[in-house]
């Protein structure tokens, strides 16, 4: 455990600087990567991911895919958005798995909820409320290619 690990929290103040430090993950991002959101309703996991798109230089308009569970972007790389909320059976196969080992980048928002599906390498990332428009977001990084991709993002 290197010093990073204390880095694996932050905080933004609006709604700009959380898209903004999603933006950045981005350019750390690359084919085959999940990306785990966690946290209630109004967190910011679809005020992230879009702020991830702009950074993976996706054109369209990132709406929160909760009717649709799986929306696909392209951009320099695919982005696969999964909003699980209403998925009824955790252990449904919907075809995750072709997602999350495709030549894009996969976020999950509920990840939790179809954790039996998730592959265990990813970089969760937990979102929580504070007052006003500030926001907690903590970095929890599973195996070592995330355990690196932190380290980058806080170099
Ligand atoms: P979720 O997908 O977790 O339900 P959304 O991103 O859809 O959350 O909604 C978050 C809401 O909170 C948006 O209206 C956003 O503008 C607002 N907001 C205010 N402050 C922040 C912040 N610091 N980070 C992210 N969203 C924020
Ligand atoms: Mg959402």
């Amino acid at each position: 455990k290197g010093d990073w690990m204390n880095q694996l929290e932050l905080n933004t103040m609006n709604t700009d600087e959380t898209s903004q430090f999603a933006e950045r993950l981005a350019s750390f991002l690359k084919a085959g990567d999940v990306i785990a959101l966690e946290g209630d309703l109004g967190a910011g996991k679809t005020t992230f991911t879009k702020g991830l798109a702009k950074g993976l230089e996706i054109k369209k308009t990132v709406n929160s895919p909760t009717f649709t569970i799986i929306k696909e972007y392209k951009g320099k790389l695919p982005l696969y958005h999964m909003d699980v909320y209403r998925v009824a059976d955790a252990f449904e196969d919907l075809g995750f798995e072709e997602y999350f080992e495709g030549d894009g980048v996969t976020v999950v928002e509920w990840a939790h909820l179809i954790e039996e599906q998730l592959p265990h390498e990813r970089l969760t990332i937990f979102l929580y409320r504070g007052e006003g428009d500030t926001r907690k977001m903590v970095l929890s990084p599973m195996g070592e290619r995330y355990e690196q991709l932190c380290k980058e993002i806080f170099r």
